[in-house]
């Protein structure tokens, strides 16, 4: 069984299409999607040789390899122009590392019209990466397992222009706000506080002085919303 986290990223990929799972790990999403019947077929990429490797096996014991290809590469590398991959999933890392991928080979991306994003922190990159490079949000999520808050974001081809809070919290999160978006943001502002605590008990630096007067900000913008 999927975890809840994988089952949302799932939840948003559409019936027919050709995925691209990257890092991919056991390669536990393709298989769920070729095995409902939601992707045609998928590409499961990894960069690391030891999950390669759990791909491959994965795939095998499921008898996917006529419509699951695992491929050993750094990012959408992964992807070949033949594949014609029509959405990507990347889930279980950080937001920043996410946009690293994304960047380092657009041109993977060309058949591309869904993104389906998972960060483990840091989703606001992702959002800046978006509005920076003709992507706009569809839909979000925030779940929680396990005691962990996920988000998962959702990118169709399109402009979208966000303000500075909606960069940070995600602008349908923010319409929304479940009850675990509201924990999110209280665990969050509650860190910011301590780490202002902190600055406040050392060396009164310019630096110093600076972050603590743009936690503020932050902890006062996230407060509004
Ligand atoms: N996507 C799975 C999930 O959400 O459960 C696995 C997440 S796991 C925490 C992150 C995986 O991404 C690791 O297996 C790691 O090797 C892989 N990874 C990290 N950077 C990568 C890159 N540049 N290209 C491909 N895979 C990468």
């Amino acid at each position: 069984k999927l975890s809840k986290r994988l089952e949302t990223v799932a939840s948003f990929v559409p019936t027919g299409a050709i995925v691209a799972d990257i890092g991919s790990d056991h390669a536990y999403l393709p298989c769920y999607l070729v095995h409902k019947g939601i992707a045609a077929r998928a590409v499961a990429g990894e960069v690391v040789k030891g999950p390669y490797e759990s791909a491959v096996k994965q795939v095998r014991t499921e008898g996917l390899t006529d419509k699951i290809t695992v491929r050993m590469a750094d990012g959408l590398a992964a992807v070949e122009e033949t594949d014609e991959i029509t959405a990507v999933t990347i889930a279980g890392m950080g937001g920043p590392l996410i946009v690293s991928i994304l960047e380092k080979h657009p041109q993977a991306l060309k058949s591309v019209t869904r993104l389906i994003l998972q960060p483990n922190i840091h989703a606001k990159a992702i959002r800046e990466w978006a509005m920076e490079n003709g992507w706009a949000i569809q839909d979000e999520v925030i779940l929680e397992e396990d005691g962990k808050i996920y988000e998962v974001l959702v990118l169709q081809r399109g402009e979208m222009k966000l303000n500075e809070a909606q960069t940070l919290l995600g602008p349908k999160l923010m319409e929304t706000k479940v009850p675990v978006f509201i924990e999110k943001w209280l665990r969050e502002i509650a860190n910011w506080q301590r780490v202002q605590q902190a600055i406040s008990e050392a060396e009164k630096t310019p630096d110093n002085q600076e972050k603590y007067e743009q936690l503020t900000h932050y902890i006062k913008m996230v407060q509004e919303a």
